[in-house]
């Protein structure tokens, strides 16, 4: 035989997957040397390019010969990189969402992984004294080698240490290295010992959940339900310490808003260790570390936003999900996973506890709860000094309000003001008007690429009535000086977006601070910590959107007034109130932290509508009760599951004649009695976006296996439709914005 056939050891080829969207696996000779095993990366020749994939198999050669097969070209890892339980989990995922492997792994890898880069050594370095070393150490002369060498006679120290107690130690390594008296070495991972500051002595609520938690034997799901400030994260903390004790490894998810400097500065002097972060904000090459940081079993500790559920837990122990009703957790393109669900799934294939944390649990986990899935820990009080904050509907309707704003808010703000509080100015709407309107026509402005004929999407008015944006497309243009279709000069901002609140109440408590906290005013997460910390503790004015509802703790607020929710009253989405009630929750929890007790004014024109009615009088558990009855009469989820395909193209009957076709192919696979209703083809809630037409078919099943075997039977021939290339498409499986 031939010396340079590729080498054949594992009896055959390697299964790879690819970042292609096809769905299946590739197959490919072993590259030369040894075999890569399973959970190895390795680049391969793909058409005309190279490709770098995941081996997920090894198998026997196909009959019919290896003589088609292309040879993988070279072997990434010396040892596997995503194997064992997330290997097993990403296939699931993949089988889950209905999407190739090879996409749901390289959404799962940070991108220099992804792209085949070697894995980051982050293990700790340290020196030690050779032989030679110890017993040249008495004739050494003095100066900074022989001070080095001294402090390693008693062992080897890690290079942090020792940078913490000499000066230019690292010349003096050099200096050793060179005469072979010390060597570089690595070391093993520090023991996780807990000696962080002490915190406050849990109350019983939180010790009966501290026990429950640190008590489960393997997978073990919780619902830590508990009002804002009911101490939580101090739960978090106490499990976590638990888990380190273990020696096990603690992940803990928070919202993309979550993650501040303070929370980390909370953990880390708290657990004593390093605590390690991962998240969208930082550089491939430091995701690549923290990733490796958790493989190599170096990060005992993880916070991170979404994507920080894909990483490798080998000594696993605990998994937390914070907020654990916030959006961010699903991602709503490419692959569209739920961080807290496949945070389950892990945990549950981990065998380890999940604790899902929240003030405004989501109604899936408040049932889950109920029907006994999940163990259910209650905290009914804040803990320490902290109140709950009162509440006061302001009944708007015939009041004269300027941006928005009634007298009687605007009272209570001079008030709250002139006795040294702070107050926060709450309003979901960025921008300075949502509509420009002219007053002598009624023509408003709309953005072209986002209309239809029956329904104008409106331009926000930016800058003080300078400028237009369209918040769905980004598109800009300056305002218009007189109105397009009648020629008159009556455009008048309609509405008020934070922008133009900030300036009515600048313009109202001259000399008071008014600061703004938006996407407009805050690019990144640095933006926002450096805002606030601009703002400072004295008496003033925050105006924002719910980039303030949580995150940042505002110890001296004491006044919150939530203005222009009454549209969230009236969505047509089924989730609408659920988030409304959530955000205006989590809002009011924003006051009265620390012991000064805060307030809450609701400003309204619908003082009677059911929802705040019920959120005022019983609180967040009795409106989900309410919630939760309507859901189930009307079999929406969490009483029926839900996938949404979704179509894109410049042509509406593009959209229509794909989604059209893949409905009769869900007919058909679906046979007599189908287990799955179908609903649609319809247009989006947003019919046309950036000049796309969109429409959409939705699939609902009171079961969730029914609707999987169906998608798994009519996908591969939806795919494979001559309709499907004229749209963009895709599938939403348990959907959260029917958007
Ligand atoms: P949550 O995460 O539920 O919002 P935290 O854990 O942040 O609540 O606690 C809110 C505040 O109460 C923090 O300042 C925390 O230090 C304090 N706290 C928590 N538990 C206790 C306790 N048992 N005794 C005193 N103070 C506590
Ligand atoms: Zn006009
Ligand atoms: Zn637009």
């Amino acid at each position: 035989m031939a010396s340079d056939a590729p080498s054949t050891d594992a009896g055959g080829v390697l299964r790879v997957a690819l970042p292609v969207p096809l769905h299946r696996l590739f197959d490919y000779l072993p590259p030369p040397g040894p075999v890569p095993d399973v959970g190895c990366r390795v680049r391969v020749p793909f058409g005309r390019r190279e490709l770098v994939g995941v081996v997920v198999e090894q198998g026997a050669p196909e009959p019919g010969g290896p003589g088609e097969l292309k040879q993988a070209m070279a072997a990434l890892d010396p040892a596997p990189l995503v194997s064992g339980e997330l290997l097993a989990s990403l296939r699931w995922l993949a089988r889950y969402v209905h999407a190739p492997l090879g996409e749901v792994l390289a959404t799962a890898l940070p991108g220099t992984l992804r792209h085949g880069e070697p894995l980051p050594d982050v293990r700790p370095r340290g020196w030690q004294l050779t032989p030679a070393g110890l017993e040249g150490l008495a004739s050494m002369r003095e100066g900074r080698p022989k001070a080095l060498a001294g402090a390693l006679a008693s062992g080897p120290l890690d290079e942090d240490g020792l940078a913490a107690r000499l000066d230019g130690w690292r010349p003096a390594a050099r200096t050793l290295e060179q005469r072979g008296l010390a060597v570089q070495v690595i070391l093993d991972a520090p023991a996780a010992a807990t000696t962080g500051a002490p915190g406050p002595a849990p109350n019983a609520e939180q010790q009966a959940a501290i026990d429950a938690i640190t008590g489960a034997a393997g997978f073990a799901p919780f619902l830590l339900d508990g009002v804002t400030g009911s101490g939580k994260t101090e739960v978090y903390l106490h499990a976590i310490e638990a888990c380190l004790a273990r020696g096990r490894q603690a992940l803990v998810l928070v919202p993309e808003i979550g993650l501040t400097p303070q929370l980390l500065a909370r953990f880390r002097a708290r657990l004593g260790i390093p605590v390690h972060v991962f998240h969208s904000g930082l550089s491939d090459g430091d995701r690549a570390r923290t990733w490796a940081a958790c493989h190599d079993r170096q990060a005992r500790v993880v916070v991170g936003t979404r994507s920080a559920v894909f990483l490798p837990l080998p000594e696993p122990g605990l998994v937390v999900v914070d907020e654990e009703h916030d959006g961010s957790f699903k991602q709503l393109d490419g692959i569209r996973y739920h961080a807290r669900d496949f945070a389950l799934y892990r945990g549950k294939s981990m065998g380890v506890p999940v604790v899902l944390g929240s003030a405004t649990p989501s109604l899936e986990s408040l049932n889950n709860a109920q029907a006994g899935r999940y163990r259910h820990l209650r905290l009914h009080r804040r803990a320490g000094e902290a109140r709950p904050p009162s509440v006061r509907v302001v009944d708007v309707r015939k009041r004269p309000l300027q941006a928005g704003l009634s007298p009687e808010l605007l009272g209570e703000v001079e008030r709250e003001l002139d006795a040294g509080g702070q107050v926060l100015v709450f309003r979901n709407r960025r921008g300075y008007a949502p509509v420009l309107l002219c007053h002598d026509c009624g023509w408003s402005a709309a953005c072209v690429r986002c209309s239809t004929e029956e329904r104008g999407t409106p331009m926000t008015v930016h800058a003080a009535g300078r400028r237009l944006q369209c918040h769905h497309c980004g598109a800009r243009r300056p305002a218009p000086s007189a109105c397009p279709d009648c020629g008159g000069l009556g455009l008048q901002p309609q509405g008020a977006g934070t922008e133009r609140i900030e300036e009515v109440l600048q313009e109202r408590f001259p000399g008071r601070r008014v600061v703004r906290i938006d996407r407009g005013s805050t690019r990144q997460r640095d933006g926002l910590a450096q805002r606030l910390a601009e703002f400072g503790d004295g008496p003033g004015i925050l105006v924002g959107t719910q980039m303030l509802a949580k995150g940042h703790d505002l110890p001296n607020l004491t006044l919150v007034a939530v203005v222009g929710i009454d549209e969230g009253l009236f969505s047509a989405d089924f989730r609408a109130p659920e988030k409304l009630a959530q955000l205006l929750i989590q809002v009011a929890g924003r006051s009265g932290r620390a012991a000064r007790p805060g307030r809450v004014l609701l400003q309204t024109h619908h003082p009677d509508h059911p929802l705040l009615a019920t959120l005022l009088q019983g609180g967040y558990h009795a409106f989900a009760a309410q919630e939760l009855g309507l859901r189930e009469a009307a079999g929406f989820p969490p009483f029926a599951y839900l996938a949404l395909l979704r179509a894109e193209a410049r042509q509406l009957a593009d959209c229509d004649g794909f989604l059209r076709a893949a409905r009769a192919v869900l007919e058909e696979e679906a046979g007599e009695e189908p287990a799955v209703d179908l609903h649609g083809p319809l247009p989006a809630p947003m019919p046309r976006r950036a000049g796309y037409q969109r429409t959409q078919l939705l699939l609902s099943s009171p079961a969730r296996p029914g609707l999987h075997a169906l998608l798994g039977a009519a996908l591969p021939r939806i795919r494979a439709l001559p309709e499907a290339r004229r749209v963009r498409w895709s599938l939403d499986v348990d959907p959260v914005d029917l958007y």
